[in-house]
């Protein structure tokens, strides 16, 4: 007998479990088919993300489902449109060989007239987000009054997503006298409440570590190619729009890099480190325990004294070289009995990393893959329209209503609502349209083969190009800390750097095409410890030898006159310590000097 056979599954479905491919049931499919198929019983399921609770869920539920009788048995309710149309194609490949068995799905942003359609044809099952299964029920285009199932399919999430309200509202419509099912990855207060609230006595399966003691932190990597871990990190960042987390670099570098690049974006975000004076990292700390700063970057050795209880989430720009260190990191999250999140992103190379750290840590990481532009478009959007919604009347409005009204005047409410909810989404939407994937699993390659150069204004690459530079060996460079000053200094990312040639007292290197305006603006005026540094497109975009390596005799003398009395406020200045050993004031080199 096959393993599914043996969990009571009936042959339709047999049959399709062996088209879709599936051997073994997996271990939340092994605990819980058995029990929604013998009895009829809440149920409180936790396992992690991947784990197969589709199927967990959806075989017991068709089995169940009265085919002959064409009205709404089964809700289930799931927190983005994305998962609710993956829910729905499985739920349909599941039930291919049922006869009269049709599953629809609901979601906003689409047309509710179509929905509405198709319900009307009759619908056993329907999977739906929480906002438009509340609208529809509002206006009576669906009735689940006489549901048997309900489902809560990520529970965790949806509760994330502000839906409470929705789910009391859409449960207060449902009879009494159904099963309810709730499938989560995590337990925290608010799923304990609805469970608590709107369940009898449920059945409790749990899948994987329980290991009470430190799984109050769920770990989690995201696969993604070298240059992309800072736009990763805005995802991340975007997808959790109440974040309150300490973000790990490591070096003091890439940490006020990082920090100063997520100000630029709009994020309250601050930097943390050792080259911070004592009073800059006081009124950092204290910006961050007052929530001013969400983001707060930081060095290892910087964060150590970090005392606050309510962190969300701890992420890993880039692992540690230690360990041990990961271990100090994630801690700073899941205090005082509060859940937390500890997120890696790697390269793929940096793979069996986290396998070491899984050893050390004795838990598990879950793979995630980063959020597509229009998951968080989604996202920002409910998350919106719950602010709005929670946000507390200031009276003192009142005064202004009249004038406010005047301008308004005219606008219905519906128009109102787009709207206002418009200018904030439009940004989103605007950033993330059209925006590629950034999860380099093979899966996720093929559906985008593209490159989506817009959110980095760059444009595709048309081949490399080659620049002069003009510091050399003799400010006390090589190749590798040539490559981190240029990288840093225009931030750009390791890969975007090649063929990097140290000379005498000057230097080549090449990049792709499409970072070539960024790099030429950035050494527009630029001047690193009182000296200009140079860069040209070189003339000799071979790369290759032939240069005339001509050094410049004497090297001292007036810098470039018409540059140096240019306005002083267009300069940016940096520190520049490569160059103090060299010690001298070199004349601004240009190019044509050599060739
Ligand atoms: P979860 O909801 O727990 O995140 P899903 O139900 O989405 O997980 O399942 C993840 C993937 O695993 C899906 O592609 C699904 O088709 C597949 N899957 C589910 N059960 C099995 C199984 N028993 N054997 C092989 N693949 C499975
Ligand atoms: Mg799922």
């Amino acid at each position: 007998m096959n393993k599914f056979e043996a969990l009571g599954l009936q042959k339709s479905l047999l049959d399709a479990v062996a088209d879709m491919g599936f051997e073994t049931p997996s271990e939340v499919q092994e605990k819980a088919i058995p029990i929604l198929l013998e009895t009829e019983t809440d149920l409180v399921a936790l396992a992690q993300t991947g784990t197969g609770k589709t199927a967990a869920f959806g075989f017991p539920l068709i089995q169940k489902i009265d085919s002959n009788s064409r009205t709404t048995q089964g809700l289930i309710l799931s927190p983005t449109r994305e998962l609710c149309l993956q829910i729905t194609k499985e739920i349909q490949a599941y039930s291919k060989y049922e006869r009269n068995i049709n599953t629809v799905a609901i979601y906003g942003g689409a047309s509710i007239t179509e929905q509405a359609r198709q319900i009307k044809r009759g619908a056993q099952i329907i999977v739906a987000t929480p906002g438009r299964m509340k609208d529809m029920i509002s206006r009576r285009l669906v009735d689940i009054s006489k549901i048997d199932y309900c489902i809560l399919d990520e529970a965790d999430e949806m509760l994330n997503m502000g839906f409470f309200e929705d789910i009391k509202d859409i449960l207060s419509n449902t009879p009494n006298e159904k099963s309810t099912w709730l499938f989560s990855a995590t337990m925290p207060k608010e799923v304990a409440i609805i469970a608590k609230k709107f369940m009898h006595s449920p059945q409790e399966i749990t899948v994987g570590t329980k290991n009470a003691g430190t799984s109050t932190v769920q770990h989690e990597y995201y696969v993604v190619g070298g240059r992309d871990r800072y736009p990763a990190l805005k995802r991340l960042a975007d997808t959790n729009p109440d974040i309150f987390s300490v973000i790990f670099c490591r070096t003091k570098r890439d940490t006020q890099k990082v920090a100063e690049k997520l100000i630029e974006d709009g994020y309250n975000a601050g930097a943390l480190h050792g080259d911070l004076s004592q009073n800059q990292r006081d009124l950092v700390m204290n910006s961050f325990r007052k929530k001013q700063i969400q983001m707060l970057v930081a060095t290892d050795v910087a964060a150590r004294g970090i005392d606050v209880d309510d962190i969300t989430h701890v992420i890993n720009y880039q692992l540690p070289d230690e360990i041990e260190t990961y271990t100090h990191r994630s801690g700073r999250t899941g205090r005082a009995g509060k859940s937390g999140i500890s997120m890696v992103i790697v390269t793929r190379s940096e793979l069996r990393k986290i396998k070491s750290i899984e050893n050390k840590i004795q838990q598990k990481f879950i793979p995630k893959t980063i959020p597509t532009g229009m998951e968080i478009c989604e996202i920002q959007l409910y998350h919106l329209a719950n602010k709005i919604k929670d946000t507390k009347i200031n009276e003192d409005v009142e005064h202004y209503l009249p004038a406010i009204n005047d301008v308004l005047q005219g606008i219905d409410r519906e128009e109102l609502i787009k709207k206002i909810v418009s200018v904030e989404f439009t940004r989103f939407f605007n950033y993330y349209n059209k925006s590629k994937d950034l999860n380099t699993s093979s899966d996720s390659r093929n559906r985008s083969g593209d490159r989506d150069y817009s959110n980095r204004g760059d444009a595709p690459s048309s081949g490399s190009v080659r620049y002069f530079i003009n510091v050399g060996e003799k400010d006390g460079y090589d190749w590798m800390s040539l490559k981190d000053f240029i990288r840093d200094t225009v931030g750009l990312s390791q890969d975007d750097l090649f063929k990097v040639d140290v000379k005498d007292s000057f230097s080549f290197f090449n990049t792709d095409a499409a970072v070539t305006d960024k790099i030429l603006s950035t050494f527009t005026d630029l001047k690193v410890d009182g000296r200009f540094v140079n860069v040209e497109v070189s003339k000799n975009p071979g790369g290759g030898g032939g240069r005339r390596d001509r050094k410049r005799s004497g090297g001292g003398g007036g810098r470039d006159r018409s540059k140096g009395s240019r306005d002083k406020s267009k300069r940016r200045e940096r520190s520049f310590s490569k160059s103090e050993n060299s010690g001298k004031r070199r004349s601004k080199r240009r190019q044509s000097d050599f060739f």
